[in-house]
């Protein structure tokens, strides 16, 4: 008596999608007809600039583009993002070899564990950590082994305490610096030493740069790539969807070790077709135009995590003002957990933040707000929060 739509097991070892339960819950309280203020999710409110938006408007008219494209990307974007590495990193990369296109760097990033994984090896996932690292592991199936990102570490893995049996058995580490959901941000000194880590240990080494250019205060993050022998073992994901508001548009790029590039490339010929080519013009445009739109989004990022941080702090919250990206990682008051704290916050004043245990079991204690929403607004959530009982005070 089986039932024919019960889903393979590997679906069931997958946490549930973090987003689609807090969607569930704002849904409800809308319902209610309560005014949500939402910080709950890393997706740019802004829309893409212009001169890209007017680059894809003619290139997808162009009826050279209107077949499959090749599966790596055009020469012409894998030329784009060299030159945009050299001038922005200091780093060489070989279009033919170096470069390849994804379908947004999530795709490429859960894709990865096919190439490298076999049934029963293991795979460092950062704890708390983008949730795609720990499901594209699962899917593959592989073992995530969490490394737990605390505070009193800065939010850097503790790379020596992994033991050696579970070494013996990985094939990939994964980090993320600046880092989501913590907002931390990687010294060099941490680059070189986890690039050593990987060679000594045999591993692939997958950093993920998604928000490489979204930093303030003077602060500009570096490559892993250009650590001295970075290209021998790791790959560095790139996606336009942060950097110019192009989340909508599903393109990003890996960069690095040929030979992880190339592993990850079979994956993707077998599985997709490619990115649409007016999307990589765009992406062309995006890369090798001018670059005031960065700077401009900086600005309005700033504003907003100088407004929400500021405000917190006033109200006793401990909360450290982000050098990078658009998140910031909040304390919850004592007493509460993250679970605790989100649904209060939720029902008592009408603000969504994501608990930090959506993100793994060591994002206990925090919370996580997502600067996407207006400046007025922001400025709101402080003032709701500082009429409310939810003060650590
Ligand atoms: C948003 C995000 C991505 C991916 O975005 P794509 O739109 O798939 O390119 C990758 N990594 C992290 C950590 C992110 O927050």
């Amino acid at each position: 008596m089986g039932d024919p739509f019960s889903v393979a097991q590997r679906l069931s070892k997958l946490p549930p999608y973090l987003f689609a339960e807090i969607d569930r819950m704002k849904q409800e309280a809308i319902r209610r007809g309560m005014d949500i203020i939402n910080l709950g999710i890393g997706d740019p409110d802004l829309p893409t600039p212009p001169h890209i938006v007017k680059r894809m408007q003619e290139a997808s008219a162009d009826p050279r583009h209107h077949q499959y494209p090749s599966y790596e990307g055009m020469l012409s974007f894998r030329q784009a993002v060299a030159d945009w590495y050299d001038k922005r990193f200091g780093v060489a990369l070989d279009p033919e070899t170096e470069v390849l296109s994804l379908i947004g760097s999530k795709e490429g990033i859960g894709h990865l564990p096919l190439a490298f994984v076999d049934s029963g090896d293991i795979v460092l996932v950062p704890d708390p950590g983008y949730p795609v690292y720990q499901a594209g592991t699962v899917l593959a199936d592989g073992i995530p082994y969490f490394m737990p990102l605390t505070r009193e570490r800065a939010f850097l893995p503790d790379l020596e305490a992994i033991p050696s049996e579970v070494l013996k058995k990985a094939r990939i580490l994964f980090l993320n610096y600046p880092n989501n959901p913590t907002a931390a941000v990687a010294p060099r000194a941490f680059f070189v030493e986890a690039v050593a880590f990987a060679r000594k240990h045999q591993l692939i080494l997958c950093h993920d740069a998604a928000y490489s250019e979204m930093a303030y205060d003077g602060y500009l993050p570096e490559s892993i790539l250009a650590v001295e022998g970075a290209k021998d073992v790791a790959i560095e994901y790139h996606s336009l969807s942060k950097t110019y508001n192009m989340t909508g548009w599903r393109i990003g790029f890996a960069v690095g070790c040929r030979k992880v590039l190339s592993g990850l490339g079979r994956i993707k010929t077998n599985l997709d077709s490619g990115v649409f080519q007016a999307v990589q013009e765009a992406a062309i445009t995006a890369l090798s135009g001018p670059q005031e739109c960065i700077e401009a989004m900086r600005a309005v990022y700033r504003e907003r995590r100088d407004t929400l941080v500021d405000g917190l702090s006033a109200l006793g919250f401990a909360v450290e003002k982000p050098k990078a990206t658009f998140y910031v990682w909040i304390s919850v008051p004592k007493g509460q957990t993250s679970a605790s704290f989100a649904s209060a916050l939720l029902s008592d004043v009408g603000i969504v933040m994501t608990p930090g245990t959506g993100f793994g079991q060591h994002g206990e204690g925090y919370i996580r707000a997502a600067l996407t929403v207006d400046v007025s607004r922001i400025k709101e959530a402080v003032e709701r929060i500082a009429a409310s009982n939810l003060t650590p005070q």
